[in-house]
């Protein structure tokens, strides 16, 4: 499988605080792959870094063999990478279809109907409530416009940062049925979580990030049967 991602030795800074240390590795296409770790391990940091939000100051980032280090984030997007950032960041005043519209600022026009007809079918929840203002949105709702807003944008990789956070089970269930189905239409996911359980249970491969350094990589299911990541995120 072709690599769609590769980060190699990134070390990104916040003033003086060295937040990722030389942190390693790749997105293949047709993969979810996750990053889990604990509050403040840096993986917001990461996902910030790649989409041109945050810079590195060594080592390189490539997105289907072009290099990102100082890419412009909108460029990025350009390119086919989407992120879909923690906390959603909907725009609040508009309505679910102006968000979607947004979303698809880099297609031609032409084809915007048409996507919108196929997020509405992946989220039927928001073609009922097209017209209706973002910010009355319950969060669940408004992690589902956050997801279509990216998808409207034909992303080759699609970047969740922490898409459980804050929703009742029952909504992350939903939320992770959605990624799956996502995964079997061909996209390629990099999914972002504090959610180990739930994360490595659709993963193909996940890395484990403790305070900037990622610590154990595998496939999800050797991740979930590890006692040490059982003992450390998955509740002993
Ligand atoms: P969470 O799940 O809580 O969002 P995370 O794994 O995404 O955690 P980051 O948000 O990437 O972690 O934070 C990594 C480290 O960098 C933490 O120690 C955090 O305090 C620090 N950090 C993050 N943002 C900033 C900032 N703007 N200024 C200074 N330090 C920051």
């Amino acid at each position: 499988m072709e690599t769609i991602l590769k980060v190699e030795d990134i070390n990104v800074y916040y003033g003086s605080i060295h937040a990722i240390k030389g942190v390693s590795f790749e997105v293949r296409e047709g993969e979810i792959v996750t990053l889990i770790g604990a509050n403040g391990a840096g993986k917001s940091t990461t996902l910030n870094t790649v989409s041109g939000l945050l810079h590195s100051k060594s080592g390189s980032i490539s997105f289907m063999g072009k290099p990102l280090d100082r890419v412009a984030p909108h460029k990025i997007v350009e390119m086919g990478l989407a992120q879909v950032p923690e906390g959603r960041r909907v725009f609040l005043q508009m309505t679910v279809e102006e968000n979607l519209e947004m979303g698809a600022y880099t297609q031609p026009n032409s084809g915007v109907d048409s996507d919108l007809e196929k997020v509405y079918g992946l989220f039927p929840r928001l073609k009922e409530r097209r017209r209706q203002i973002a910010g009355t949105l319950s969060g669940g709702e408004q992690q589902m416009l956050a997801m279509g807003r990216a998808l409207m944008s034909h992303p080759k990789l699609l970047m969740l940062d922490e898409p459980s956070m804050g929703l009742a089970p029952i909504l992350v269930e939903q939320i992770f049925d959605i990624i799956q189905d996502l995964h079997k239409a061909g996209s390629t996911i990099l999914l972002v979580e504090q959610n180990a359980l739930m994360a490595l249970s659709i993963a193909d491969r996940g890395y484990v990030l403790e305070t900037g350094t990622i610590v154990t990589t595998g496939t999800g299911m050797e991740l979930i049967q590890s006692p040490a990541i059982k003992k450390a995120y998955l509740g002993g």
